[in-house]
């Protein structure tokens, strides 16, 4: 038997493609389909308009919304925590400080960034003309991570909604992420910390700069110089027309 020409084969599988669709040839002998009764599907509600909303999503202030979360057990932080930090500042803030999660004293007061790094935060903040009570200042997670250690993917992902739904109720101009964890769970970016300084992000609205922690700037001062120059950044974005 002569091989078929290219042309030859195209011909054939138009011709079949014609008269059988999609499905593939196969001699009838071989042939071990059968036309199967699709069963009925019950009509599914789409994920895209979810019903089932939590309380806590449907709040219509940071008050509102603090009382519905406070005694959250979602995740194992929980099981240290002396006090849920919420967050706290000017509930229409222009500006939105996010650090990573509270420490000792911020566990025993109940507020954000009140011990040693709170304070070089509200310098830093003095320093680009802004009063803490100016800004809005929260966390990634609300819970004291033990030992202060990074907050786990898990305990992350069980916290940002709650972090979302405050810039949602505060819908500030700028934000300010102070360290990795905080521009991770924001941003969901992976790249390093001096990647994400170069860059200025979206978030709903908002205009994003990463920079360093103040816990890191106590133990590295020599990064306060860089750190100094992206504050000018945020406040010349700030002050942008
Ligand atoms: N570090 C943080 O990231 N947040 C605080 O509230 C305090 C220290």
């Amino acid at each position: 038997m002569t091989k078929p020409t290219n042309n030859e084969i195209i011909k054939r599988l138009t011709l079949q493609k014609e008269i059988f669709g999609d499905e593939l040839f196969i001699s009838k002998k071989k042939r071990k389909t059968s036309i199967v009764k699709e069963p009925t599907v019950k009509f599914e509600e789409p994920a895209l308009f979810p019903q089932n909303k939590e309380g806590w999503e449907k709040a219509a202030s940071l008050d509102q919304l603090e009382k519905l979360i406070c005694d959250c057990t979602k995740c194992r932080l929980h099981k240290g925590r002396n006090k849920f930090v919420f967050g706290t500042g000017n509930l229409n803030a222009d500006v939105l400080v996010i650090g990573e999660g509270p420490g000792a004293e911020e566990d025993k007061q109940g507020l954000p960034f009140v011990g040693r790094a709170g304070k070089l935060l509200t310098d830093m903040l003095k320093a680009i003309k802004f009063e803490r009570e100016e800004v809005y200042i929260g966390n990634v997670v609300k819970c004291r991570p033990p030992e202060n250690r990074t907050p786990l993917p898990d305990e992350m992902e069980t916290c940002i909604p709650y972090l979302k739904k405050q810039v949602e109720l505060i819908q500030p101009k700028l934000i300010l992420c102070l360290g990795l964890t905080a521009a991770k769970g924001l941003l969901k970016k992976r790249e390093s910390l001096g990647e994400l300084r170069k860059s200025i992000f979206e978030y709903e609205g908002a205009k994003v700069i990463v920079t360093y922690h103040p816990a890191a700037l106590l133990r590295n001062p020599h990064w306060k110089k860089d750190c100094w120059e992206d504050l000018k950044k945020f406040r010349k974005l700030y002050d942008a027309p």
